[in-house]
């Protein structure tokens, strides 16, 4: 099979062509299809799969589709180049382990992004927070985030929200499982609470322990799909 006939927007099937991709890899083969029509997913799948893809594609894709209805908050062009400022409202968040993951996450993001509504940012411990904050506020549709900076962001007034997220990303599973681990993803999954109560989950890991499961059985919908 090929991406021509995934029944992609047009142009997610330019930047995935601009990317070179000519065949979907067998990971893209399951994940494309089952988000695209709306199930959550636990897939366990290596680096060098073509994960990312597997998931940004369908996810992106769904949102260009609808880009003028959900468009997140952007101050006006005018006001923009004063300086004007909005709250972070993304529609897609995907939290992952480490900042390298996270930079990688946001370039790929940035090619699928290109020449479309959607403006893709990425946060991360260590980084510069005022930097991060002042990009945020120049409007964030696809947010890329190491967790615990996420939680920072999420605990300042006024500068991140997630009550409008629509997918809900987590990337690298297993590496997050340290000792606050639950606590943290409590507070990040949680903040998708919103409006119509219907975010969508994925929890992509390289290995499949029991907190793996446990996480799956306490936040995916009950008729989630597993790919291995
Ligand atoms: P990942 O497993 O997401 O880290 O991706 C591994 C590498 O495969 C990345 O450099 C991607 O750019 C590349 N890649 C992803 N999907 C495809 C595809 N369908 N065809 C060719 N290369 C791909």
């Amino acid at each position: 099979s090929s991406f021509k006939n995934a029944g992609l927007h047009p142009a997610m099937l330019r930047n995935v062509e601009l990317c070179g991709y000519k065949t979907p890899t067998p990971i893209q083969r399951y994940c494309i299809p089952a988000i695209k029509m709306g199930y959550d997913l636990l897939a366990i799948a290596q680096t060098g799969s073509g994960k990312t893809a597997a998931y940004l594609i369908p996810i992106l894709n769904h949102l260009m589709g609808k880009a003028k209805k959900l468009a997140a908050p952007r101050p006006p062009p005018s006001e923009a180049a004063m300086g004007a400022r909005v709250r972070a409202e993304p529609l897609v968040v995907v939290v992952v382990p480490a900042r390298e993951l996270a930079i990688q996450i946001f370039n790929e993001a940035r090619k699928f992004c290109y020449r479309t509504m959607l403006r893709p940012c990425v946060v991360y411990g260590g980084g510069p927070i005022r930097d991060q904050i002042a990009n945020l506020q120049r409007g964030c549709d696809v947010l890329i985030g190491t967790p615990g900076r996420l939680i920072d962001l999420m605990e300042r007034a006024d500068i991140l929200s997630l009550r409008r997220v629509k997918y809900m990303v987590i990337d690298e599973a297993d590496e997050m499982l340290h000792a606050d681990w639950e606590t943290e993803f409590t507070k990040i999954l949680g903040g998708g609470e919103q409006e119509e109560g219907n975010v969508k989950y994925m929890l992509f890991s390289a290995t499949f322990p029991t907190a793996i499961r446990k996480l799956a059985k306490t936040h995916l919908a009950e008729n989630y799909v597993r790919i291995r």
